[in-house]
């Protein structure tokens, strides 16, 4: 077995695997893809230090790193069950094999919702965003959309708005469900258009950029265009942990419930990063989380009793 065994390669996992491994410990790795929600990335300009580097070139640097130690890296595996044994904990993969470490570090991550309409897909990083903290400065002086209307929608929206020229806020619901005094303070900003039952219904673009996006009025039936150069998505960052739902405690978002050691309600198993209760996910904080997560299983292993 391991004595620490890492369930996602993403800056969290390659965080807490750099950490263990330096540790002298038996430090295994398993992924379903090594660099996770970084490998999407394009452009990256607040991992601190750096002031800019890309997605897959940030994710070969955390598998080199990772690769200097005598770490295992299991990758293209992913977990499907976690189960307390005698000697610690089972893995089971979705290939029917298992692994066992004596502590666990789960750091499996977050993936944004999507609005599945035609245009989406094919224009991420090339006007589609998602996390405002990062891409937002891209959009400077620009027109742009945020939709959904829930805190993180609303919160990007002011935010946006102090950087770009206009922000079209787009609500499917009737109302606005963020809070009163994030709503009152959306409403005061004179650079922002608020509009509810609107669907969006597709993405548009010029091939190289997005230009624009279409809503139908969801009261009149109506179908408007918008010209506008950025669309944030907003509705909702859903973490990846359906596998672990019968195992110990998540939130109501299904996000896994941690200390300030990333302790789990299970002894001996930890976690970190976008797939926990910790707020605001980024990368440095990820790193950070892996790295606490990393040191707090040693300092759990180090307690256990001498066989
Ligand atoms: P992730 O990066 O999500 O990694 C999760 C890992 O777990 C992956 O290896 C995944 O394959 C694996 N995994 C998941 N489920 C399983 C399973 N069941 N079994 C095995 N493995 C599993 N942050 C910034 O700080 N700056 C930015 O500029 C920035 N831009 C972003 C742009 C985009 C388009 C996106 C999507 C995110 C961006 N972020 C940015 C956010 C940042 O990428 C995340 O906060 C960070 O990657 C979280 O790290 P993590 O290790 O917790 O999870």
């Amino acid at each position: 077995p391991f004595d620490v065994l890492i369930v996602g390669g993403g800056p969290a996992g390659a965080a807490a695997a750099v950490y263990a491994a330096r540790k002298g410990i038996r430090t295994g790795i398993v992924a379903e893809r090594f660099g996770g929600q970084v490998l999407d990335t394009m452009s990256i300009e607040n991992l601190i230090s750096v002031p800019h580097t890309e997605g897959p070139k940030l994710a070969r640097a955390l598998e080199e790193h990772v690769r200097q130690y005598d770490a295992e890296i299991i990758n293209g595996q992913q977990a499907v069950k976690l189960e307390q044994i005698s000697a610690g904990f089972k893995v089971t993969l979705a290939s029917g094999a298992s692994l066992t470490g004596t502590s666990v570090i789960l750091s499996t991550g977050a993936r944004w919702r999507k609005m599945n309409v035609p245009g989406e897909q094919d224009y991420i990083n090339k006007g589609v965003a998602f996390c405002p903290h990062c891409d937002g400065p891209l959009f400077k002086g620009k027109k742009i959309a945020v939709i959904g209307g829930g805190n993180s929608g609303v919160e990007a929206a002011i935010d946006l708005a102090g950087l770009v020229s206009h922000v079209t806020l787009i609500e499917y619901d009737k109302v606005l469900r963020a809070d009163d005094v994030l709503q009152r303070k959306l409403k005061s900003l004179p650079n922002v258009t608020i509009l509810t039952s609107a669907k969006t219904t597709e993405v548009t673009g010029d091939g190289k950029r997005v230009t624009g996006l279409v809503y139908e009025d969801r009261v009149s039936g109506e179908v408007h265009k918008v010209a506008l150069e950025g669309i944030f998505v907003q509705i909702g960052l859903v973490p990846n942990t359906e596998w672990l739902k019968d195992t110990l405690s998540l939130n109501e978002r299904g996000e896994i419930i941690t200390d300030i050691y990333g302790s789990t309600s299970v002894p001996g198993v930890f976690a970190a990063g976008d797939c926990t209760i910790a707020p605001y996910k980024q990368i440095v904080i990820a790193m950070g989380e892996g790295s606490r997560a990393s040191l707090a299983a040693f300092d759990y292993l180090i307690r256990l009793p001498a066989e």
